[in-house]
């Protein structure tokens, strides 16, 4: 579903991602640990075309982007990963003056040009899937921070992504609202979304992942089955990191 051959990203003089190689198959759950400033939400957002990589190649499903591509070609395919991908943000980003309802629709109607009473009625019943059908009509303000990023994930979802990625979703939110957002997650794993994770929400990790993969400095320091990763991490660098996290 996904394959990187090579990825990196430089920001001026810094190399962030350092010859990143990744693939994840349709339906797996990965869940990318890592200290802060690793470059886990620059891989996330290369992987959705919100950054440029200096070098390398990202494939999603039948759409390449490679580093080498320009003009048209290159548009053409940011604008399909953006389609095939959807992103959720630690900030959830939903537009303030409009409701649960419209934050929903807009993405169908605008990009994808879906008939309203159609994108209403996928909304309604996205919005029900992440537990807030009576919610619809409300703003954001008048929204928890958990509700708020389940109408987040209800909005990316309407854009009917074959992968969902998910930056820190949870670290902004109360301890006692983070569960509600971890559950519509984890829905989302049992019903076979292909999903990528950045959390440090190791419960979920050990719980949910088909495969943890542990970056530090830009490079992927190991990856394996959480059973084996949080038993027996295999570097110094991981080992640091679960000793902090415990
Ligand atoms: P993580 O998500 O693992 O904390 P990031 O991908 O956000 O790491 O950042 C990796 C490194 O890249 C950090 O040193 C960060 O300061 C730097 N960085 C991220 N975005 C930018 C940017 N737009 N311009 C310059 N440096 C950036
Ligand atoms: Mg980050």
């Amino acid at each position: 579903m996904i394959e990187v051959a090579n990825l990196s990203k430089r920001f001026d003089t810094l190399t962030v991602l350092k010859d990143i190689n990744l693939s994840v198959r349709a339906k797996e759950i990965v869940v990318l640990l890592g200290p802060s400033g690793s470059g886990k939400s620059t891989l996330l957002r290369c992987l959705n075309g919100l950054e440029e990589a200096d070098a390398g190649s990202i494939r999603v499903g039948s759409v390449l982007l490679d580093s080498s591509m320009t003009g048209s070609a290159k548009k053409n395919a940011i604008r399909a990963l953006r389609g095939l991908t959807g992103m959720v943000f630690q900030s959830f980003n939903l537009f303030p003056h409009l409701t649960a309802l419209e934050n929903v629709i807009t993405a169908p109607v605008t990009v994808k040009n879906m008939p309203k009473p159609q994108a209403i009625e996928l909304a309604e019943s996205l919005l029900s899937k992440v537990g807030l059908a009576e919610k619809k009509h409300e703003y954001p303000s008048r929204l928890s921070g958990g509700q708020q990023q389940r109408v987040a994930i209800a909005r990316a979802l309407a854009m009917q992504p074959q992968i969902m990625l998910f930056d820190e979703p949870t670290s902004a939110l109360d301890p006692e609202l983070t569960g509600e957002v971890l559950l519509v997650m984890r829905q989302l794993a049992e019903e076979g979304m292909t999903m990528i994770v950045v959390t440090h929400e190791m419960k979920f990790a050990q719980e949910v992942a088909n495969r943890v993969i542990f970056m530090s400095e830009g490079i992927i320091q190991e990856e394996g089955a959480p059973e084996h990763f949080f038993a027996q991490p295999q570097t110094e660098r991981a080992r640091k990191f679960l000793r902090q996290m415990a």
